[in-house]
Formats: C-alpha cells, structure tokens, sequence
C-alpha cells in the first residue's frame, strides 16, 4: 500500500489519511495528515483571540 510521509508528525502513512486535493502543487492529497490537520486548525483556533474580542466589543 502506498504511504506518504506527514510533514508535520513525521510518520508514514496510507493517503486514505491525508485529505485529497486536486492542487497538482500538493501532489493530490495535502502535506500533513488528517490527525495533524485537525490538531492544526484547533492550535489556530485557539492562538485566534478574534472571539474573545468579538466578545468584549458586544
Ligand atoms: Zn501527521
């Protein structure tokens, strides 16, 4: 089974766990793998203090 490497976790893994991409630029699926792409998002929400601003305007 074919395994790409994760850019961010360094593990080897199936490209049923990287999210596709039709960006020839990705190689058709992205860098980094679904665990570490939520962990991501949850990192930005998190550094994101646009809420909480949001929360302080109203
Ligand atoms: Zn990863």
């Amino acid at each position: 089974m074919a395994t790409k490497q994760c850019q961010r976790c360094k593990q080897d893994k199936s490209f049923a766990s990287y999210i596709a991409v039709n960006s020839p630029i990705h190689g058709g699926s992205l860098p980094i793998c679904r665990q570490c792409l939520a962990k991501q998002i949850d990192d930005a929400y998190r550094e994101d203090k646009g809420w909480e601003t949001v929360d302080k305007i109203c």
